[in-house]
């Protein structure tokens, strides 16, 4: 570790100290003194606890928002500033007769434009709903049918290419606001820096009830059709505590998050966490390139940096040691979340920059982190950590009418979470059904299975779909995959179960050779082997097969369900959320 890091690390004191007694003494209720609440006690707004509040006292001048443009240049927006901005957009949509509840979406990258629609829409009571700027024309269609979307914020390019087409298909949708042209191209097509023009710059946050709608976020599609998951302005409490506890926040901090707000991750922390606690957001227009990666993390000397698993392993697959051309030393935590942290990943990180990643569990459902390690917490690598305080998480099983609580220490079941708590989602647009089945008994299953270690720590096993049976064993890909990567050659794995009348199934695993490995039935002995010590040959691979890439879904996940019916056969499933290399 660089003396530089230790001095930093030895400065700052955690917000969590120990865990334990945090976790005992928490309660919600006294949490949410912590904010702001609208003026002469109007209830909760987001918008109000992320930006005007701030605007109003001493961190008026400090910078919300940086904007890094493609070309590296960055534009700053003080929180002053974004009130300002976020008013008149609220005033746009107000002047445009939207009322309270309607859904306002939005398609376009990471650009102001984005973040100030988001914040301005929920200052205005409507429902925003940010959709990833890639998706194509089906998946932009489905979405904004299901979600009766009235307004659509989007650039120019977007709505000629895959907008005005569908146009007629989409009669529920009043306007079209245009971030990047100064003409109104129809009485539905408006330009909206014409709008924020003459939009007055006060806006007062009408009344809003904690269990208002707020956002709309579709899930990432890895296990099948994407349900559209609705939160309230009440979730601000959770991305307050996970904030204050699991990114430990301070004054004066930047933080980077580079999931895209088409995502829940980059809305609950890619824009309302960070600003809740009156910290430097940068955001970066650019996908991503390990170098300008790294160059972001030394020139706007980022302190905390949220990404995710994929990100991380392309970083590692590079086999460069970044210190040595970057200064890094501001740098005092980097948190993971979207899928399984490989225990490879969280010692890197120790070996990289002298403190290992910090991984964290959640959904789209969850609206906020739920478990999570925490920098005051000794990490057992391979774990998601423990429950943020105020939440309860167990391991169940289903039972014909409810769920059974297994207490016993290590024993694999339903990740489940006591229901109620603040971030829950309310429901699946236009699934009720679908909805209620999520819960039992006061639980909410949230679909993936896991374990919880003898001193509370959960290890996560797969997703309850993914789960292999093989010769009588249940088999978690996460296991096999982070095992897989322990060998020298492989940069990354995916493990599916491929039916087998003998065994059941099958353990296959697809595997992406670091660069200079050559992938030859040597190889492939090599690495079945090495799994076979590891794991006992019941559980290791019985086949391998190499690829370029894994198939994943925009937000980063494995999408195993492809590799599953590609290899079986069967009908490919939705794919609106598949990124094309
Ligand atoms: P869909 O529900 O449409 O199939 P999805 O579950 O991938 O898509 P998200 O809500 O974006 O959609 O992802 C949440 C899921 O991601 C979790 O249920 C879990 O399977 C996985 N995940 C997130 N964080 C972690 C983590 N730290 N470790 C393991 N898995 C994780
Ligand atoms: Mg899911």
């Amino acid at each position: 570790m660089k003396t530089s890091q230790i001095f930093q690390q030895a400065k700052i004191q955690n917000n969590l100290l120990e865990y334990e007694s945090t976790f005992s003494d928490f309660s919600w209720e006294r949490e949410a003194k912590f904010l702001h609440g609208l003026p002469d006690h109007q209830g909760i707004n987001i918008a109000y606890e992320a930006v005007d509040r701030h605007a109003d006292n001493q961190i008026r001048n400090t910078v919300a928002l940086r904007w890094i443009r493609k070309d590296r240049s960055f534009e700053d927006f003080t929180y002053g500033q974004l009130k300002i901005l976020t008013s008149k957009f609220a005033n746009v949509l107000a002047h445009l007769g939207i009322v309270k509840g309607e859904r306002v979406f939005s398609l376009m990258g990471r650009i102001p434009e984005m973040y100030i629609s988001v914040l301005g829409t929920l200052k205005c009571g409507a429902v925003f709903c940010p959709l990833f700027s890639v998706f194509g024309p089906e998946p932009i269609f489905q979405r904004l049918s299901k979600g009766e979307a009235r307004v659509l914020v989007t650039t120019l390019a977007q709505f000629e290419k895959k907008i005005k087409p569908m146009l007629e298909r989409l009669p529920e949708l009043k306007y079209i606001l245009i971030t990047d042209t100064d003409i109104n191209l129809s009485e539905k097509v408006l330009s909206l820096p014409l709008l924020i023009k003459t939009a007055f710059p006060i806006f007062h946050i009408p009344p809003t009830d904690p269990e208002d709608p707020a956002l709309l976020h579709f899930t990432s599609g890895t296990t099948g059709m994407p349900k559209g998951a609705l939160h309230v302005h009440k979730a601000v409490l959770t991305h307050y505590t996970t904030g204050k506890y699991v990114l430990d926040f301070h004054p004066g901090d930047v933080f980077w998050c580079t999931a895209d707000p088409g995502w829940v991750t980059g809305t609950s922390y890619g824009i309302i966490s960070p600003l809740v606690h009156g910290v430097t957001n940068i955001f970066d227009e650019e996908e991503f390139d390990a170098m300008r990666w790294y160059s972001i993390l030394e020139e706007h000397t980022v302190n905390v940096w949220y990404t995710a698993p994929t990100a991380l392993r392309r970083l590692m697959r590079l086999d460069f040691n970044p210190n040595e051309k970057y200064d890094l030393s501001h740098l005092r935590q980097i948190l993971s979340v979207g899928e399984p942290l490989n225990p490879e990943a969280v010692l890197w990180g120790e070996k990289t920059f002298g403190f290992p990643i910090l991984d964290n569990w959640w959904q789209t459902e969850t609206g906020g982190i739920m478990i999570a390690n925490y920098p005051s917490m000794k990490v057992r690598p391979g774990s998601m950590g423990k429950p943020l305080p105020g939440i309860e998480a167990a391991i169940g099983q289903l039972t014909e009418t409810g769920i059974q609580i297994l207490e016993k220490a290590n024993q694999q079941g339903q990740l489940v979470l006591k229901a109620g708590f603040p971030s829950q989602f309310r429901t699946y647009l236009h699934e009720e059904e679908r909805f209620k089945k999520c819960f039992r008994d006061g639980w909410y299953i949230s679909g993936d299975l896991a374990r919880k270690d003898a001193d509370g720590y959960f290890w996560f096993i797969g997703r309850a779909d993914d789960i292999i049976k093989t010769s009588g064993h249940m088999v978690g890909p996460f296991e096999v995959e982070s095992c897989l990567m322990g060998h020298p050659a492989v940069a990354e794995a995916a493990v599916i179960g491929k039916p087998d009348p003998l065994i059941g199934e099958l353990v296959k695993a697809f595997v992406v050779l670091k660069s200079g490995q050559i992938p030859n039935d040597a190889m492939k002995l090599d690495i079945i082997a090495f799994a076979r010590k590891k794991l006992g040959p019941a559980v290791a691979p019985k086949e391998i097969q190499f690829a370029d890439n894994l198939p994943k879904t925009r937000s980063g996940k494995i999408l195993r369900r492809l590799l599953k019916a590609k290899e079986l056969g069967l009908p490919e499933g939705d794919l609106s959320t598949l990124e094309q290399s």
